[in-house]
C-alpha cells in the first residue's frame, strides 16, 4: 500500500480523499493555489505545497508544479479527485513516467472514454446499447442532413471532446441543423480546442441513470447499482438518488450486468461510471466517466462501501475483497448539491461565510470544506457542500432530507438550499415523477 498520497484537487473532494487516506494509515499531501492557503483541505492534510496563483491554469491544472510537489514531498501516488486533471490522459501518463502511481485507470482508457465518439464505438463493441446516431464525426452538412433524416428529428449535436454539458445543441428541423452544427463546433473549439461533433437522436423525456462500477487489476469487476441523476439544470446535476425511483428489479439487474461484463471485456481498472439515458424501458449509453463522481456518496450509503478506499486499494494493485454476490443494496439515499449561488438566478455568490452550522443526526452526512469565516474564492466551481441523507426507504429519506436542510445554516453568502427546500415540497418530485427536462420547468415555475 502507498505511504503517502498527493491530492491534486481542492474543496470537498480533496477532504474526502484525506479522510479515506487517514483511515487507511496513509499520509497525505495537499496542493493549493495562493487563493486556497486557508482552505480546509490544506489544514487537514499532513503536509501542503503551494503550487501557483488563484487561476486554475497556473495551479490545479499545472502538471509540472503538481509533479514537483509530489517529488519534493516523497509521495508515491497522486489522487486526481474529479474535474481538473482527473480525466487528462497526458497527466496520467506523466504521473506514471515520473514513477508515481496515478489513482485512476490507464491513460489509454482515459483517452478512449474522453473522446465520446471513440467511447460510443467501444461501448457498441462490448455490447452496450447506445443512442442511435452517427458512427463517427459529422464530416459534411449533406451527410448530417441525410443522417438526421434517417434517425428522425429532433437531433442533438454533441462535441466529441464534450464535458459539463458544453458544445451540445438541439436541432428540431432540417432548417435548424446547419446553424446548430456551426454553433456546437464554435463552442467546442473554444471550450475544448477540438471542433469535432457528432449527431445523436434527441430523446424527449428520458431519465439519466448511471451505473457505478469498480474494477481491480486482476480482472474482477463489480457493479454497485445505479444513481438517478435526472434532476439537472443546463445539463448540470443538482440532486442525485439511489436507487432510481423508476427502475424495476429486473431492469436494475440487467443494466448492472451489461455494465459489469462490458467493463470486464475492456480490461478497465478503477472506479468508473457508465451514463445512460433511460426511456420507455430502454437504456442508451451516452458516456463513461473514468474517475470518482461528485455523487459517489449515494452509492456508498446504499452499498455500505467506501469507494475512495476501494479506488486507492485497486490502484495499489490489491484485488477486490468481494464479488458481485457479496454486494447488498439497502435503503435509499439522496444527495443535494449545495452551490454558492443565488437560488433564483443561479448567479455565483462567492464571499465570506458568516455562521456555519451543518446538520447532523441519524442518516445525515455532509461532505464540505466550509467553515465559519472561510472566504469562498470566486475562481473555482460553485459547489460548496454535499448533503447526503440515508433512509430505510425513499419516503423516510425525503423526510430526513427536509429536516436536515432546515437545520443547515450557511450565512454570509447565497446558496441553493432554498431551491432544494422548494423541490422537496413538490408533489411530482416526491412521487419520483421527473425526467431530465423536468427541473428546468420547475425552476421557471418557481422563481
Ligand atoms: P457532458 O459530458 O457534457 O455532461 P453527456 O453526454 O453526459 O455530456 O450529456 C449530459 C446531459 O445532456 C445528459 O445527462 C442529458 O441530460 C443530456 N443529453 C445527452 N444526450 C442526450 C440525448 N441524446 N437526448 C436528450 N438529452 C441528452
Amino acid at each position: 500500500m502507498f505511504d503517502k498520497v498527493l491530492i491534486a484537487n481542492r474543496g470537498e473532494i480533496a477532504l474526502r480523499v484525506v479522510r479515506a487516506c487517514r483511515e487507511m494509515g496513509i499520509r497525505t499531501v495537499a496542493v493549493h493555489s495562493t487563493a486556497d492557503a486557508d482552505a480546509m483541505h490544506v489544514r487537514l492534510a499532513d503536509e501542503s505545497v503551494c503550487i501557483g496563483p488563484p487561476a486554475a491554469a497556473g495551479s490545479y491544472l499545472n502538471k509540472i508544479a503538481i509533479l514537483s510537489a509530489a517529488s519534493i514531498t516523497g509521495a508515491n501516488a497522486i489522487h486526481p479527485g474529479y474535474g481538473f486533471l482527473s480525466e487528462n490522459a497526458d497527466f496520467a501518463e506523466m504521473v506514471e513516467s515520473h514513477g508515481f502511481t496515478f489513482i485512476g485507470p490507464s491513460p489509454e482508457h482515459i483517452r478512449m472514454m474522453g473522446d465520446k465518439i471513440a467511447a460510443k464505438k467501444a461501448a457498441r463493441e462490448v455490447g452496450i446499447p447506445v443512442v442511435p446516431g452517427s458512427d463517427g464525426p459529422v464530416e459534411s452538412e449533406t451527410d448530417a442532413q441525410a443522417l438526421a433524416r434517417d434517425i428522425g428529428y429532433p437531433v442533438l449535436i454533441k462535441a466529441a471532446a464534450g464535458g459539463g454539458g458544453r458544445g451540445m445543441k438541439v436541432a428540431r428541423s432540417p432548417s435548424e441543423l446547419v446553424d446548430a452544427i456551426q454553433m456546437a463546433r464554435t463552442e467546442a473549439r473554444t471550450a475544448f480546442g477540438n471542433d469535432a461533433v457528432y449527431l445523436e437522436k434527441y430523446l424527449g423525456r428520458p431519465r439519466h441513470i448511471e451505473v457505478q462500477i469498480l474494477a481491480d487489476a486482476h480482472g474482477n469487476v463489480v457493479h454497485l447499482g445505479e444513481r438517478d441523476c435526472s434532476l439537472q439544470r443546463k445539463h448540470q446535476k443538482i440532486l442525485e438518488e439511489s436507487p432510481s425511483p423508476v427502475l424495476s428489479t429486473e431492469d436494475r439487474a440487467r443494466i448492472g450486468e451489461i455494465a459489469r461484463s462490458a467493463i470486464s471485456r475492456l480490461g478497465y481498472r478503477n472506479v468508473g461510471t457508465l451514463e445512460f439515458l433511460y426511456e420507455d424501458g430502454a437504456f442508451y449509453f451516452i458516456e463513461m466517466n473514468t474517475r470518482l463522481q461528485v455523487e459517489h456518496p449515494v452509492t456508498e450509503m446504499v452499498c455500505g462501501l467506501d469507494l475512495v478506499r476501494e479506488q486507492i486499494r485497486v490502484a495499489a494493485g490489491a484485488p477486490l475483497g468481494f464479488s458481485q454476490s457479496d454486494i447488498r443494496f439497502t435503503g435509499h439515499s439522496v444527495e443535494c448539491r449545495i452551490n454558492a449561488e443565488n437560488p433564483n438566478t443561479f448567479a455565483p455568490s462567492p464571499g465570506r461565510v458568516g455562521s456555519y452550522h451543518a446538520p447532523g443526526g441519524l442518516g445525515v452526512r455532509v461532505d464540505s470544506a466550509l467553515y465559519s469565516g472561510y472566504a469562498v474564492p470566486p475562481h473555482y466551481d460553485s459547489l460548496i457542500a454535499k448533503l447526503i441523507v440515508f433512509g430505510a426507504n425513499r419516503d423516510e429519506c425525503l423526510m430526513r432530507l427536509k429536516r436536515a436542510l432546515m437545520e443547515f445554516v450557511i450565512e454570509g453568502i447565497e446558496t441553493s438550499i432554498p431551491l432544494h427546500m422548494r423541490l422537496l415540497d413538490d408533489p411530482e418530485f416526491s412521487a419520483g415523477n421527473y425526467d431530465i427536462h423536468w427541473l428546468e420547468g420547475f425552476v421557471a415555475r418557481n422563481t
